[in-house]
This record gives structure tokens, C-alpha cells and sequence, in this order.
């Protein structure tokens, strides 16, 4: 009965809820992922699983098939890579600490941040934690939320393209590990790991063909290599290498509610690597519609 309630819409394996820096609250995302004609949503916030519960309750609600997802943070030098995990375990005690560990880091550096701007324009750390949720991941995305609410600022991407930019001066990087530890562990709590958006600027640039062959060796399924924020020259480069070393390939919205122009279903995954990643999925299982 659940096989033939799984593919029955287009696959979009990536959002993000308030959890992380969604706008949406997961119960409205997965109601919204419904609405949009979407047949499975996977919910991948930042480093955190707390919406899961939620989600999964609201996807039997809304007949729509779920798939419990995070976005990794992980980091190679001063590039930040970020690792799509699904169907781990999220009592796993390697990925609880590692994820405390980087919602704890970017919430010092958020504060550290904010400190910094601060001092050139009207903006307080209390600021950007009302914009934050209880218990979420904090990202520069509150931070531009705080700079709308206090008028230096119309959007978030208007934000992100001046003060929040890396270039502007505010900008700092957060611990997070080696993507080569988020795989193995990712793996270890029986999940299915997928480079997201592999192909934008400085993730291709660190993604040398040895880099990538040794993140296979370590348990690596698959590249998001249909994303808007890719960019072509990498994305033939990524294509070529995901078929040598039998990479699935996947596409996704990374829809982030109001807080980013991406719309769900923008990009979708094949209800066949769907299948090869459920089928590889140890320690959580899809939520099919009831
Ligand atoms: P951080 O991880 O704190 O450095 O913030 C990066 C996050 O901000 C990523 O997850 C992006 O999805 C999000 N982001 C990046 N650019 C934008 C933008 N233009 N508008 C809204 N969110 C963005
Ligand atoms: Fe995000
Ligand atoms: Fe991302
Ligand atoms: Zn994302």
C-alpha cells in the first residue's frame, strides 16, 4: 500500500523550514509542498532534525510523502560545502554532537558577526534573536531578517548582496567538519549522503576529482546537480564525473518559503534515484501519506 502512494508527484528533496532559515514553520512547508502538486518533499534544515516530528505528523495530514532530511554544514578551508543527509538516524550520538557542536559555533559567530555591524549601523544581537526560533539553527539569514526589520535593508537577498556579503567585511566562517567526516558519519547512522548544489562557484573549485573519489569511497550517494544556484561549466564538469564513478544525480528547489526566490518544485529528482535512495535509507524511514 505505501509503495503505491510514493511516486505519485514530482520529488523535491530539499527545503528548509523555521527550524533553520525557512519561513515557514514545517507543518505550513510540507502543507505548501502539498499544495504545490509535490508527491514527496524531503524537509532539510540546517544542522538540525527538530522538524521532523512535525513534519511527519502534517505529511500523513496532507497526503504527501515525506523524507527526513538535514543540511550538513561541512567545510574545506574557507569554502563551506554543504552535505544533504536522508533517512539517518537523528538519535545517532556521532550526528547529535556534531550538529550541537555547529548550531553552537554559529551562534557564536552569528553574535560576533552582529557585534562587528553593530558598530557601523543600527542593529543589537537582541535584534537578530527575534527573528530567530527557539532551539533553531542561527544563520546569517536573521541577521538579514533583523536588517529588513530595522529598515537598512528591503529583502534578505538584498542583505546577503551588501552587508551579509563575504566580501563586505561583517562576513565569518563557522566551525563545521571535513565533508569526508560528515559522509562517514552520515553513513554510519544508516543515512544517504548528496553534495548540494556541488556545482555553484567555490564548491566546484574545491571539488577536485580526488576530492570527490575519496568522498565515494567514503559512502557518498549522490550530487544535487539540478539546482538554480549551479552553474553550467561546473555542472558538465560534475555530470561527467557522477557517471565515472556512479554517482545518482539528483534536483531540488531549496525552497526557503519567502526567504529566497526559489519555488518548490523548481528542480526534481527522478522517481528512479528516489528509489535507490530509500532502498539504501537504514536508520529513518519515508513517511508515506496515511
Ligand atoms: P550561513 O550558513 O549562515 O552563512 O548563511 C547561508 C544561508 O543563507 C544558506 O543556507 C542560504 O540558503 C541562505 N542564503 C544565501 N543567500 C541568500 C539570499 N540571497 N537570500 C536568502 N537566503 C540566502
Ligand atoms: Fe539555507
Ligand atoms: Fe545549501
Ligand atoms: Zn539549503
Amino acid at each position: 500500500m505505501a509503495v503505491e502512494r510514493r511516486f505519485t508527484g514530482p520529488i523535491d528533496l530539499h527545503t528548509h523550514s523555521s527550524v533553520s532559515d525557512g519561513t515557514e514553520t514545517p507543518s505550513q512547508l510540507v502543507r505548501a509542498a502539498a499544495a504545490a502538486g509535490l508527491g514527496t518533499v524531503a524537509l532539510t534544515d540546517h544542522d538540525s532534525t527538530a522538524g521532523w516530528s512535525e513534519a511527519s505528523v502534517a505529511a500523513k495530514a496532507a497526503g504527501i510523502t515525506l523524507i527526513p532530511g538535514m543540511e550538513f554544514s561541512t567545510r574545506v578551508g574557507h569554502t563551506s560545502i554543504h552535505l544533504l543527509a536522508y533517512l539517518f538516524d537523528p538519535s545517532d550520538a556521532g550526528i547529535v554532537a556534531e550538529t550541537a557542536h555547529i548550531r553552537k559555533a554559529r551562534l557564536t559567530r552569528a553574535e560576533q558577526m552582529v557585534a562587528r555591524i553593530g558598530a557601523d549601523y543600527e542593529l543589537t544581537w537582541a535584534d537578530v534573536l527575534a527573528q530567530t526560533t527557539h532551539g533553531g539553527t542561527v544563520g546569517r539569514p536573521h541577521i538579514a531578517d533583523a536588517l529588513v526589520a530595522n529598515g537598512l535593508a528591503l529583502t534578505r537577498s538584498e542583505a546577503f548582496a551588501g552587508i551579509l556579503h563575504w566580501d563586505a567585511g561583517y562576513f565569518q566562517p563557522h566551525y563545521a567538519p571535513d565533508p569526508l567526516r560528515a559522509v562517514t558519519l552520515v553513513r554510519a547512522a544508516g543515512g544517504v549522503p548528496v553534495i548540494a548544489h556541488p556545482a555553484t562557484r567555490g564548491v566546484a573549485d574545491v571539488m577536485a576529482e580526488s576530492r570527490l573519489a575519496a568522498l565515494v569511497d567514503a559512502g557518498l550517494f549522490g550530487l544535487e546537480l539540478r539546482h538554480r544556484e549551479n552553474k553550467p561549466e561546473a555542472t558538465a564538469r560534475l555530470t561527467m564525473l557522477a557517471e565515472k564513478y556512479n554517482l545518482a544525480i539528483t534536483g531540488s528547489s531549496d525552497y526557503h518559503g519567502e526567504g529566497k526566490p526559489n519555488r518548490l518544485g523548481e528542480n526534481t529528482t527522478t522517481p528512479e534515484v528516489l528509489d535507490r535512495l530509500i532502498g539504501e535509507g537504514r536508520g529513518a524511514h519515508p513517511v508515506y501519506a496515511a
